[in-house]
């Protein structure tokens, strides 16, 4: 029988009231005699307010380390996994918690946004067999020195669709406080409609367009093993959005989203067009960074490149370092 794994964001799990629609939830999923495994957020504006709090103990933000970070980060996830468990035991639901490094997700030393390299499922399968619920906590793994790592901002999506992978279940059921995949995000267009089904590579396009949904990594990993996400609220029994596999042939248009906080680079010389030399250096600087490049175009006299405006500033020294100070050493 396939295993059933559920992810619950962090509006999901913000308070005590929350939580209890949550266990009614699992408990249901259980009670009809399945197998189950529930990723877990930190509640509500936990992992926020650790940064806050990280910046506030620190002398200057700049001095705070990234495996500390994590460290720090990796309790917000802990402290649901361990509340829900408290409260599936105390209702007679044998549950059990495991941290990442307990469910075996072993990640790269990458702090602050590890990338998942292997999921050893024994810990959580000897738990299953038990009959146990089992809660992970999301958003974290170790890499293969023991330290916590953590897979980037709004990762528990990826934990999910990762450990359903593993698992081998066909679905994996993405629960927040919104009914679904809408064609705009309903806070700016009140008329948005909720879409019953969406592809993988539509799902792509919108997420690194700014549509925030749902995790860019997890629907990537979703479709390389063609695992269908459901995308469904915690507050009502909608039946919510299905990413999957289907690429429909026909002229619907699903989507429109648009990205704020973004900036524009331009890089002027002559010749551009032309400058291969520039264009991967400008490439590999933004791989080795981690920097995501939105958008890159080409004309006679520019490169523009579109990144996050968190990371301009950075990337255009990086830029200006490798392109034009270091171009004749
Ligand atoms: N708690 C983490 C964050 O806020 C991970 C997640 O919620 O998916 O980014
Ligand atoms: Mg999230």
């Amino acid at each position: 029988m396939s295993i059933i794994v559920q992810k619950y964001g962090g509006s999901s799990v913000a308070d005590k009231d929350k939580l209890e629609l949550v266990c009614e939830k699992i408990i249901e999923e259980k009670d009809n005699g399945n197998d189950i495994v529930v990723i877990v957020s930190a509640q509500g504006k936990t992992t926020n307010n650790l940064i806050s709090k990280a910046k506030e103990y620190a002398c200057n933000e700049t001095s705070i380390s990234k495996k500390d970070l994590d460290f720090l980060l990796s309790t917000g996830e802990m402290q649901t996994a361990s509340l829900l468990s408290i409260m599936l035991n105390s209702k007679g639901y044998s549950s059990v918690c495991l941290t990442g490094s307990q469910a075996g997700i072993i990640t790269d030393s990458n702090f602050g946004n590890a990338k998942i390299l292997d999921i050893l499922t024994e810990n959580i399968l000897s738990y299953i067999q038990e009959s146990r619920i089992v809660i992970v906590t999301g958003f974290q793994g170790i890499d293969k020195f023991g330290n916590i790592t953590t897979l980037g901002r709004g990762g528990s999506d990826l934990s999910a669709v990762a450990i359903a992978c593993a698992l081998g279940s066909k679905k994996c059921e993405i629960f927040s406080d919104i009914d679904g995949i809408f064609s705009a995000d309903p806070k700016i267009i009140p008329n948005s409609k909720l879409l019953d089904n969406i592809s993988y590579d539509e799902m792509l396009e919108a997420s690194s367009a700014g549509a925030k949904v749902l995790h860019n990594r997890s629907v990537n990993m979703a479709k390389e093993y063609n695992l269908e996400i459901n995308s469904k609220c915690t507050f009502n029994d909608s039946k919510g959005s299905l990413v999957q596999n289907e690429v429909k042939e026909d002229f619907d248009i699903h989507f429109i989203t648009k990205k704020d906080d973004v900036s524009k680079i331009c890089i002027v010389g002559p010749m551009m067009l032309s400058n291969k030399e520039a264009i991967s250096k400008i490439f590999k600087i933004a791989s080795d960074e981690n920097i995501q490049i939105y958008m890159i175009s080409l004309s006679e006299l520019a490169i523009n490149i579109i990144v996050d405006t968190s990371k301009s500033q950075f990337f255009m020294q990086k830029l200006h370092e490798i392109l034009i100070e270091k171009r004749n050493n």
